[in-house]
Order: C-alpha cells, then sequence, then structure tokens
C-alpha cells in the first residue's frame, strides 16, 4: 500500500542522491528532488530503483531448513526467531560467546549499524563483529585519522569542489560509480579548473580528465611520494602551513628524497613529464583537492598508500583550508556512517575505541550495563569470516545487510567457511547467494519501507523517510534485533522505532568525535541533512572541520612517513597478467539488489573480462569468447571483451556477480596490516580460452 509522494533517497551508493516517490496507480514511481547533493540529477541506477519494491523475488515469509542437507522450507517468525535463539544459546553454552558472530554492512541505516553492534555487546556479549564496509573505506578511514585525528570521508560539502582550481582523484570512476557527482567536476572544469585522474584503466572519468596517469596497479604510494618529491625539489611546499599547522615533515621529506622522478616512472609507468604536469597544476592552484576512493585504498597497502596522498596535501597547505583538502569518496550507502556507530569490531558508537575506558564508561551508561559487559575488540572483517567453523573461531553467524559469499576477496574459500558452520542466520530481502545457504532466513523490509538516517560520503546525516508499507509477512531489522535481544533475555531498551533508536544513538555518540547529539529528525528534514559533529540542538553542523585545528591531540596534523613496497602478488610467468575490480555504471555492490532491476540487467547481463588488444592477441582471444581467468585461488569463467582502455599487463573484471563468474574467486585477500582491508584491486592471474 504505498503512501505517496515523499521524499527520500536512493537505496544505492554514498552520494544518497535526494529522490521522490510518487504512486501512480498504486505503483511507487521516482521522481526528481532539488536535494544539494544531486540537484535533481539520478544515474539509472536510481531512476530505477523503484522496481526493487515490486520485485517477484522479494522474500516475504522466514525460511528455515532442519538440518544442513535440508532445503529451506517456509516457517513463522515465532518459529524462525525461536530458532535462532535457540543456536545461539546452544553454541555459547559449548564454545562460549565468542562462538556466535555477527557480520554487517554498509548499506544499513545509523539506527540499524547501532542496534546491531549494541545487540552483539549487551545480548551475545561476543567480540566478533564486523560488516563489509571493511572491505570498502577502512584504509582511508584509518589514514585520515592517523592524520587528522578523526575521519569523515570529506571533510567539506559537495559544493566546494566546483571552485577547486585543480582536483587530483586517486583511484575513483565517478562517472560510472555515481554519475550525478559528475555535474560537480563539470562545474569545477567549467570554471576553468584542471583534473588530474590516476587510474589503471582510460575510464570514463579519466577520459574527461585534463591529465590521466595511469599507472601501474599497486603503485600510487610510489607516484605520491614522487609528486611530493618534485613539490619539494621545485619548491612548491607551504612552509608557513607546515610550521603552523603540522608536524612531522622532517621524516617524510627524508623519505621523499629517494623518490626521484625517474625511478618513480620506472616503478609506476607514469613518466617524468607527466609527474611533473601534475604537480605544476596541484602548486599552480590557488584551491586544490586530493581525492581518493577504492583504487588507491583496497590494497595490502591502503592506509599507507592514502597516507603518501594526505602527505602531499598537507605539505602544498591543503586541508583545513578553506576551498582545499584531502577527503576520501566513501562507497556504499551508509560507508561513512556505518563506520561510526559501533558494528566495527574495534569500534563503540559515536566513532569511539572499544578498547578507551572512558568511551565503554560512556556507552555502557547509555545502554544500562556494566562496562565491564562490553567486550574488547574482535577480528576484522576478512579475519572473522576465514575464522568461521575453525578450531578456536566462530561456529554461528548473524549477517544483516551483506552477500559475503559473493562480496569478500577469496569468496570460494570463504564460501567453504560458510558450509563448515553449525548455523547460519541471514536477515536480506531477496535470496542471496548468502541467504541460499543459510539455515535460517529472515525476510526484512527494505530503503524506501521503513525510515531511518543515513551520513553521506560528505558527513552529512540524512533522513530516509519510509515511503511505502512492507509486505506482509516483512519485519524490519530492528524488529528482528529487538525481539532476539528479548528472546535471549538480553539486558536494556531495545526499541525498534527508528526514531527512538536515533534518539539513543545520540545520546551514545554524545562527546564522541562523530558526535550526533544535536541532530534530530526534525532538523534533517527542514535543514537537508545535518552534518556531524553536531554535539547540541543549537549547534550549526559542522560542514567544514579542521578550518581552525585539527582533532588530534595537539591540534596540528600528522604528517606519517611511508615507503612503497610491491603489491602482495606480483606477476611471474605462470601468472603473468595483473588482474584488477571495480564496478559498472549498472550495478551496485555484490549485484543482489541490480541483478534484479530488469532494465541493468538487461544492459549488463553478464560479468566480462577487459582486455587490451595486444594481450588478446598474445592470449589468441577474440571479442565475445569465453575465457578462465585463474589466480592461485581459484578462477572465474567470463566473456572476453576486447578494449584499450586497460593496460596491455592489465585485465579488468567487475564484482557484481556470484556463482562461477564471480570475480571474487580470483581475488587476493592480502590484508593491509593497519586497516586490515583486502588487496581487492591487485592480484595475479592467467587467461586460458575455453573451448
Ligand atoms: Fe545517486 Fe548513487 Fe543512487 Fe546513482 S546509485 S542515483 S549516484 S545515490
Amino acid at each position: 500500500m504505498p503512501v505517496p509522494g515523499v521524499f527520500t533517497h536512493c537505496p544505492y551508493c554514498a552520494l544518497q542522491c535526494g529522490m521522490s516517490l510518487r504512486d501512480a496507480e498504486g505503483q511507487l514511481l521516482v521522481g526528481t528532488r532539488d536535494f544539494p547533493t544531486n540537484r535533481g540529477g539520478l544515474c539509472q541506477k536510481g531512476w530505477t530503483s523503484a522496481e526493487l519494491l515490486a520485485s517477484p523475488d522479494r522474500l516475504t515469509m522466514p525460511l528455515v531448513r532442519a538440518y544442513r542437507a535440508a532445503p529451506l522450507k517456509p516457517a513463522s517468525w515465532d518459529e524462525a526467531l525461536a530458532r535462532v535463539a535457540a543456536e545461539i544459546r546452544r553454541s555459547q553454552s559449548v564454545y562460549g560467546p565468542d562462538s556466535v558472530a555477527v557480520f554487517g554492512g554498509g548499506g544499513l541505516t545509523n539506527e540499524k549499524a547501532y542496534a546491531l553492534g549494541k545487540f552483539a555487546r549487551v545480548a551475545l556479549g561476543t567480540s566478533n563483529i564486523d560488516y563489509n564496509g571493511r572491505f570498502c573505506m577502512s584504509s582511508a578511514a584509518a589514514a585520515g585519522a592517523r592524520a587528522f585525528g578523526v575521519d569523515r570521508g570529506l571533510p567539506f560539502p559537495l559544493p566546494d569542489l566546483a571552485v577547486a582550481d585543480t582536483i587530483l582523484l586517486v583511484g575513483s570512476n565517478v562517472a560510472e560509480t555515481m554519475p550525478p557527482f559528475t555535474r560537480w567536476l563539470s562545474d569545477q572544469q567549467d570554471n576553468g579548473g584542471a583534473l588530474v585522474v590516476v587510474d589503471p584503466r582510460q575510464t570514463p572519468t579519466a577520459r574527461r580528465a585534463t591529465l590521466h596517469l595511469q599507472v601501474t596497479p599497486g603503485t600510487d604510494l610510489a607516484l605520491a611520494n614522487g609528486l611530493l618529491h618534485i613539490a619539494i625539489a621545485e619548491g612548491h611546499v607551504d612552509e608557513p602551513y607546515i610550521a603552523a599547522r603540522t608536524s612531522g615533515f622532517g621524516d617524510v621529506r627524508r623519505v621523499a628524497a629517494a623518490y626521484w622522478p625517474e625511478r618513480v616512472e620506472r616503478i609506476t609507468g607514469v613518466t617524468v613529464a607527466e609527474q611533473r604536469a601534475a604537480v605544476r597544476l596541484l602548486a599552480g592552484a590557488e584551491r586544490a583537492m586530493v581525492l581518493t576512493s577504492r583504487g588507491a585504498e583496497q590494497h595490502s597497502k591502503g592506509t599507507d598508500t592514502v597516507s603518501a596522498l594526505i602527505n602531499l596535501a598537507l605539505a602544498l597547505g591543503l586541508p583545513g583550508t578553506e576551498g582545499s583538502g584531502y577527503g576520501c569518496l566513501t562507497g556504499q550507502g551508509n560507508g561513512q556512517g556505518g563506520r561510526e556507530h559501533g558494528q566495527k569490531a574495534d569500534q563503540l558508537p559515536g566513532y569511539r575505541r572499544i578498547d578507551d575506558p572512558a568511551a565503554r564508561e560512556h556507552v555502557a551508561a547509555v545502554w544500562g550495563v556494566d562496562p565491564a559487559r562490553i567486550p574488547g575488540p574482535g577480528r576484522s572483517a576478512f579475519e572473522l569470516l576465514d575464522a568461521l567453523g575453525t578450531a578456536g573461531g566462530p561456529r554461528a553467524l548473524l549477517v544483516m545487510g551483506s552477500n559475503v559469499a559473493v562480496s569478500a576477496p577469496s569468496s570460494g574459500r570463504i564460501g567453504r567457511r560458510l558450509g563448515s558452520l553449525d548455523f547460519l542466520a541471514v536477515c536480506d530481502l531477496f535470496l542471496s547467494e548468502t541467504a541460499a545457504s543459510a539455515d535460517v532466513v529472515l525476510p526484512v523490509a527494505q530503503w524506501a519501507e521503513e525510515s531511518g538516517t543515513m551520513t553521506n560520503l560528505e558527513g552529512r546525516v540524512l533522513l530516509r523517510q519510509r515511503a511505502a508499507v512492507p509486505p506482509p509477512g516483512v519485519r524490519t531489522d530492528l524488529e528482528v534485533i529487538a525481539a532476539l535481544a528479548l528472546l535471549l533475555d538480553a539486558p536494556g531498551q531495545w526499541n525498534a522505532e527508528p526514531e527512538a533508536v536515533f534518539d539513543e544513538l545520540r545520546r551514545a555518540s554524545a562527546g564522541g568525535p562523530a558526535d550526533y547529539a544535536g541532530i534530530s529528525y526534525e532538523r534533517i528534514a527542514a535543514e537537508d541533512g545535518v552534518f556531524w559533529p553536531c554535539p547540541a540542538a543549537d549547534h550549526p553542523g559542522t560542514p567544514r572541520m579542521f578550518l581552525n585545528a585539527f582533532a588530534t591531540p595537539d591540534g596540528r596534523a600528522r604528517f606519517v612517513p611511508v615507503e612503497h613496497r610491491p603489491v602482495a602478488e606480483d606477476l611471474d610467468a605462470e601468472y603473468p597478467v595483473y588482474l584488477t575490480t571495480g564496478r559498472l555504471m549498472e550495478h551496485y555492490q555484490s549485484g543482489t539488489q541490480t541483478r534484479r532491476v530488469r532494465a541493468l540487467r538487461e544492459a549488463q547481463p553478464e560479468p566480462v573480462v577487459e582486455v587490451h588488444p595486444d594481450l588478446a592477441e598474445a592470449c589468441r582471444l577474440n571479442e565475445g569468447d569465453r575465457v578462465r581467468v585463474v589466480s592461485r585461488r581459484g578462477a572465474a569463467e567470463v566473456l572476453v571483451r576486447i578494449t584499450e582502455t586497460v593496460r596491455p599487463d592489465t585485465v579488468f573484471m567487475p564484482f557484481h556477480w556470484g556463482g562461477s563468474s564471480s570475480a571474487n574467486l580470483v581475488t587476493n585477500p592480502a590484508l593491509d596490516p593497519v586497516s586490515k582491508m583486502p588487496e581487492f584491486k591487485v592480484c595475479a592471474v592467467r587467461l586460458e580460452a575455453v573451448a
């Protein structure tokens, strides 16, 4: 039963475009809405998103498997929830609290992320909770926190991009992943600004650049150090800014000295002339920005790579200067808020650290429990998944808002780990690949069927308003969490109303780095979102951070010296080609939603591997051939698309499909030592023609 004419936001990426949903003879239709981030624009995913609400694939009743080899069969909610609670109790009575794990998602609302983190710590007493955002933004988050004292994707609003004289965009294909974003780049270029794109592929974003640096995969760090070397050598560093606002430049200057342009050209493939041109564009700009995305971050050295780019930005005096700065373009819908409110293994709400005694005391008081009851830090996402069913690892898993069977690196191995669990429960809209292997599947409401807040890539807290009533038989994630907490006799309050949960989240975040205390549903609706930190109802919010001081103890940003190192798995005779992975315009993440939208499915029905003509000739491959992309971990069978947009030493695969064509069967789970982000962006493969 639709509720017509509601302003809400897109279900997909971190731009969280504003849209309207209106009733047209019983069917919800997407309309535009003049919202400050997308200014009425939507991409094809947004325009077609209402189709999800009427999908025939929708789960509308719980499914339960009597035993591992039995088929999933419809069950009542009472039966399904009782089974989940009983399995949790059984596992914990035999193996202890940590034997039950929770895996969340970067698409969950702030309220759900908060409630899920609280559920894990208070109702289950487990340290084993993490989420798929670990696979997306964690390297930039770690590097931002160690440089500036806090991580907020963009510490400035999107309109600032339009007046930047130069933007250095590293590892981001916004023209395909979030097309309305590119209107800000168009404005910037129309204003005479320069765009420098660093990417191994000639993406649509790279093609619109003033300068495209087609870097060898896995060498962004060396390039950043090399650009800094040139900036220092040519006298472009902002010495007064460095003296007044930073610490640690001496060590970074010493490291950069070893990255002379010819050496950097050998490592990265970016010519000396291109390096110098990039530095000239950055240093000659009055207002300049350095932006990173997954291309820079999804590496076993992703945190250090982002640190190298932040070092460059700091040396040029950009962060904390109005109209300039460093920022990360968060990918998932609530990638930002999802990493602030406690579903991450090492965090409590408000971006507090779980090992900080004062933080534990504050949050425990809001939860109505003894601080000692809150477990310590747990395993990171891949480590958690890789420990499933192993000796000492979790024996039971609850998944909410994630399709780990497709989205985890080395997904064949993770599939086997899921299969070795004693019990798996999944909350989802559809029977995703992960849900299909569960013992209990709980059908939940989706984006437009419930209210909740999201925090977009700018740190702007938004309100997704409910626009439709969920189908009968479906419950919200918050209702599932509250019901399970009740069945498990968890202490404290377990509200399932989003606004009540948000009010509790505000209290839990008060005084923390991501302080939401002054943000209310009313304010968000009236002000087109509120930027955190916002510590009080009469505080205006903080669109631009760091203008006076950074969030470090001494208020100074910290340079961090970092060295280039090779990719975790380099080329050899057996695996002579780099594989890099990414997204297509038509699909989102593991494709659970977008593969069920007709126009998107028809536009991109199955995965391909993009191969340069020279490599295709060497491998005797033709357009449309079926090929196996083989790594040390597994193989994916896909069609060949021949294109000059990839380097001859590199092939590209999108990661939106499961089954035997899944890119993540091949990817490398080598982890960044700081952020624990896997090296999705590069591994060594070979191509084998399929007869
Ligand atoms: Fe906007 Fe992203 Fe949705 Fe496209 S997918 S409409 S860019 S929020």
